[in-house]
């Protein structure tokens, strides 16, 4: 069985949206993973299938009901163990170690908010990661779940065209990448690096090390004050 993103959303026909594309969309269509969703509203209640209700205690926007969401999750949910996640901006923020755990698993089942967001309860009860894309505030989770799907999808074996793409990047090892430059080696008054035309293959991994360490320092202070504190724990050479 291949890598399966399950989506429970009010809105599957955003799924699989802009991941049917470019390699994503290729891999989806060889099969390498799948995007199954799960539409909300059927679950609701009423002549309206509503599957929201106010807030206990007063306040503005609606509560998805848990009772509704719980239908919902307990017919989403695989027999594979894949964890289910729930997109919210008050979640642990995602990061790329967390994308490597999603990816080598069997996939993901992902809840997408709306309104004000999911009643707590059902949260607990289905002991559901809570994930956060960023610092801001969507108008939905559907946003956010294509975010962590395209960061999951693109890691599976087969997706990306070479192999090495993962290897190197941004994250891979605590820092961020180096600059990139291609041809023109001249362009507009700005000559690329000499180094990396210089065939010096040592050189070049050498201040490609030392540009993703500065970019590092200037850009993300928080990667690099977790970095060497990583390396002081390890007794790892200090960057
Ligand atoms: N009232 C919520 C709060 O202040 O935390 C925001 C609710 S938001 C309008 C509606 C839904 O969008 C959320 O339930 C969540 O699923 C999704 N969402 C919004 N911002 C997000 C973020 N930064 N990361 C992940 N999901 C987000």
């Amino acid at each position: 069985m291949s890598w399966t993103a399950t989506v429970v959303t009010l809105f599957p026909e955003m799924f699989p949206g802009p991941l049917g594309q470019s390699l994503a969309g290729r891999g989806l269509e060889q099969g390498l993973w799948r995007c199954e969703t799960r539409d909300l509203r059927p679950y609701g209640l009423g002549r309206h299938n509503a599957v929201d209700d106010t807030p206990f205690g007063g306040g503005a926007g609606m509560v998805m009901r848990p009772d509704v969401i719980d239908a919902a999750l307990n017919d989403a949910k695989r027999a594979d163990g894949a964890p289910c996640v729930y997109m919210t901006p008050r979640g642990r923020p995602l990061s790329q170690t967390d994308v490597r755990r999603y990816a080598a698993g069997p996939g993901v089942t992902v809840l997408c908010g709306r309104y004000e967001g999911v009643d707590e309860r059902v949260l607990e009860a289905h002991e559901i990661e809570e994930v956060s894309i960023g610092d801001y505030v969507l108008s939905g989770g559907e946003t956010a779940a294509l975010v962590l799907l395209d960061a999951c999808v693109r890691l599976l074996p087969g997706v990306m065209g070479s192999a090495d793409s993962g290897v190197e990047e941004s994250f891979s090892d605590g820092l961020l990448e180096y600059p990139h430059y291609t041809r023109p080696a001249e362009w507009n008054g700005r000559a690329a690096p000499d180094v990396l035309l210089s065939g010096n293959h040592a050189a070049i991994a050498k201040w490609r090390r030392e540009q993703s360490e500065r970019v590092t320092r200037e850009r993300r202070p928080d990667l690099w004050a977790a970095r060497s504190a990583d390396s002081s724990a390890t007794g790892r050479e200090t960057p």
